[in-house]
């Protein structure tokens, strides 16, 4: 799907605002021009960069439908990591509520279901098959109980992770790294297994980097039968 591109991003307002949060906050000196514009992130990320005396401010689409208030936590947030200020309390809070809020949640979810481009989706590597690899973890682990998501291999290595679930896209991506000579098949597939196991327990805020484990989900991951193998080929593997 091709991404909308809306003409104009500037954020109505948001100069005047950042300057009242940049005085509110007790910043010392003459405040920078602010030129703030939505921009198409598909989580809550915003941005601040000061060049010379301007500062470039990016905040994330979702603040479209975010009441004022919020759009002046965000503002503190990032004008308080720019000059070392501390936002208040309430003002943190408020903007964690907002974050946190199930509509936000849908909102997000929605827009990267959006913009999301399909992956290009090769289950089948030069070494591995996922989708086979799938079905017969699905059916040792799983009891067949899991509806199989779009499954491939990265286009580009990557440096930080093995592999990633994402679930408003339903799909699972390996890093390519793994599908090559020397690699075993039991720690491609404890790597899936492991993706696996977030299909089974969509977590509500998953984002492929930002997945956190719960005490049972490391249990559970330890039925692999071969963890532990798995685990010590991981620590020489030049990713992670
Ligand atoms: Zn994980």
């Amino acid at each position: 799907m091709k991404q909308t591109r809306p003409e104009n991003r500037t954020v109505p307002g948001g100069e005047r605002l950042f300057h009242r949060i940049y005085t509110r906050l007790g910043c010392r000196g003459r405040p920078p021009r602010f030129v703030v514009e939505y921009h198409p992130y598909t989580d809550l990320t915003h941005t601040i960069r000061l060049r010379e005396d301007t500062a470039y401010v990016r905040l994330s689409d979702v603040m479209q439908h975010a009441p004022t208030t919020v759009v002046e936590a965000a503002a503190a947030i990032l004008l308080g990591r720019l000059y070392r200020r501390r936002p208040p309390a309430d003002i943190m809070e408020l903007y964690r509520d907002f974050s946190y809020a199930e509509q936000t949640r849908r909102r997000l979810r929605a827009l990267r279901q959006l913009r999301a481009r399909r992956m290009d989706h090769h289950p089948a590597g030069a070494h591995f098959n996922l989708e086979a690899m799938f079905e017969r973890l699905n059916q040792s682990y799983f009891d067949n109980s899991l509806t199989r998501p779009r499954l491939g291999w990265s286009k580009r290595s990557w440096s930080s992770q093995l592999g990633c679930f994402d679930p408003a896209l339903r799909q699972i991506v390996m890093n390519r790294q793994l599908d090559r000579d020397g690699v075993p098949e039991y720690v491609v597939a404890y790597v899936l297994y492991h993706e696996m196991l977030h299909v089974k327990h969509p977590m509500r805020f998953g984002r492929c980097r930002r997945q956190s484990h719960s005490p049972e989900f490391r249990k559970e991951e330890k039925r692999f039968v071969e963890f532990d193998r798995a685990m010590k080929f991981l620590e020489r593997f030049p990713v992670r």
